[in-house]
C-alpha cells in the first residue's frame, strides 16, 4: 500500500519519540512491501520560534492531504508565559477541530511485567485491559474563554449531535469487546453532564440495548479507576473529564510513556500521538519512553491504513522487547538497568524484523 503520513515533531521529547514512531513506522513498510512517504512539518513552539503560529499554514496543508498524522508532543516552559498571546496548544486545539477528529480513543495496556513500576499493587492491575474515549472537539477546552483584572470563565458547551456522536463510537467498540459501556459525568453539577446523560441513555436504549450502560459521576470514576480498575472495559467521557482521567489511568502502566492514542472523525484521516506531554524536565537528555509514540504508530496502522496484521506486529514487537528486559528509566523496577530511548527504539525495531 501507499500512503503519505504527516509528522509533527512538536517540541521537547515530542521529536525523541517521533523519530521511533518513524523507525517502526519504516520498518513495517520494509517488512510488508508497503511504500510510506513521510512528511515532516513544524507545530507548536517551534513553530511559533519558525513564524509565530503554533500550526502554521503550510503545516494544515500538509495534514489535509495526508492519509494520517502522526504527532509528538508540543509546549514547553519557553511558550508557558501565561499572558503570551500565542501558544503552542492552541495548535493542538486547532488541528483537532481542522482535522474533525472528535473521537479520542486511549487504550490501556497493562504488561505483566511492568506491574512493579505501578505505584498500585500487583493484584489490583491483574487483567486490566480497558478503552477510554474521550470527546476531543467539545467542551470546556474549546468555549468562549474571558479574563479582567478581577476575574476569568472558561465556557462548556455540549450540544445532543456532538454526544450522539462520540457515545455511538464508544457504543460500536464496546460491542465489539465485552458489550460493556461505562459513562462518566458530573449530572449533579453541571447543565452539560445533564445532557450528556440524557442523550446518552437515549442513543444506548434506542440504538444499543444490547450492551449494558453503567453511568458514573467523574469523581467516583476516579476513585474506582484505582479500587477497581478491572471492571473496566470501555468508558466514554466528556473532553476534560478524559484528559485527566487517563492521566491518571496510566498510573496503572506506571508511566506517561506507555500510553498510545488515537484521535478519529468522519474521514479515515485520524491524528496518532502519545498521551503524554514534552517533558521539558527530561528533554533533551535522550531518555524519554518512545513506546507510546511507537504504540500510536501502531494505532496508525489498524485505524487510517486498514493494516490490522501489521498494527499487531508492532504491538507484539513492544511486549516482546519490554519481556527480554528493555526499559526506559521511568518503567525501571529496583535493580535493572535503563536504556535509552534510542536503545529502546532499536529493542522494538529488533522485535519486528526478527
Ligand atoms: P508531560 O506529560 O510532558 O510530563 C509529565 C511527567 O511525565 C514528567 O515528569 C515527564 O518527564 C514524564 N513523562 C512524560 N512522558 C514521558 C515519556 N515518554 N518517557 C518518560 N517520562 C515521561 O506533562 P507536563 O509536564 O504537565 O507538560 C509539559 C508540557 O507538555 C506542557 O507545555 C504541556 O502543555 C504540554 N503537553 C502537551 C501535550 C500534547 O502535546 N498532546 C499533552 C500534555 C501536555
Amino acid at each position: 500500500m501507499d500512503a503519505l503520513i504527516t509528522l509533527l515533531p512538536g517540541d521537547g521529547i515530542g521529536t525523541e519519540v517521533t523519530k521511533g514512531a518513524r523507525e517502526v513506522l519504516e520498518a513495517v513498510a520494509e517488512k510488508y512491501q508497503h511504500s510510506f512517504k513521510f512528511d515532516e512539518q513544524l507545530m507548536g513552539g517551534a513553530a511559533i520560534d519558525a513564524c509565530g503560529d503554533p500550526l502554521p499554514e503550510q503545516t494544515i496543508a500538509s495534514c489535509q492531504a495526508a492519509d494520517a498524522v502522526f504527532l509528538g508532543a508540543v509546549g514547553g516552559p519557553k511558550w508557558s508565559d501565561p499572558s503570551a498571546k500565542v501558544r503552542p496548544e492552541q495548535g493542538l486545539l486547532k488541528l483537532r477541530a481542522v482535522l474533525g477528529v472528535y473521537a479520542n480513543i486511549r487504550p490501556v495496556k497493562i504488561y505483566s511485567e511492568l506491574t512493579g513500576t505501578s505505584p498500585l499493587r500487583a493484584e489490583i492491575l491483574e487483567n486490566v485491559d480497558m478503552i477510554v474515549i474521550r470527546e476531543l472537539t467539545g467542551g470546556i477546552y474549546f468555549g468562549k474563554k474571558t479574563r479582567d483584572a478581577t476575574s476569568a470563565s472558561d465556557l462548556c458547551v455540549y450540544t445532543v449531535d456532538e454526544i450522539e456522536r462520540i457515545v455511538r463510537v464508544a457504543a460500536k467498540l464496546a460491542r465489539s469487546r465485552s458489550s460493556r459501556l461505562c459513562s462518566v459525568d458530573k449530572a449533579n453539577v453541571l447543565e452539560t453532564s445533564r445532557l450528556w446523560r440524557e442523550v446518552t441513555d437515549r442513543v444506548m436504549a434506542d440504538e444499543f440495548p444490547d450492551i449494558e450502560l453503567e453511568t458514573l459521576l467523574v469523581d467516583a470514576a476516579a476513585m474506582h479507576l484505582l479500587s477497581r480498575p478491572r471492571d473496566f472495559d470501555v468508558i466514554v467521557t466528556e473532553n476534560m473529564f478524559g484528559d485527566i482521567l487517563t492521566d491518571e489511568a496510566s498510573m496503572l502502566t506506571g508511566s506517561l510513556g506507555m500510553l498510545p492514542s488515537a484521535s478519529l472523525g468522519d474521514s479515515a484521516t485520524g491524528l496518532y500521538e502519545p498521551i503524554h506531554g514534552s517533558a521539558p524536565d527530561i528533554a533533551g537528555q535522550g531518555i524519554a519512553n518512545p513506546c507510546a509514540a511507537i504504540a500510536s504508530a501502531g494505532m496508525l496502522l489498524r485505524h487510517s491504513l486498514g493494516l490490522e496484521e501489521e498494527a499487531l506486529a508492532v504491538e507484539s514487537a513492544i511486549s516482546a522487547a519490554i519481556s527480554f528486559g528493555a526499559r526506559t528509566a521511568d518503567i525501571v523496577s529496583a535493580g535493572e538497568s535503563p536504556i535509552s530511548t534510542d536503545e529502546m527504539i532499536a529493542a522494538i525495531v529488533n522485535q519486528l524484523n526478527g
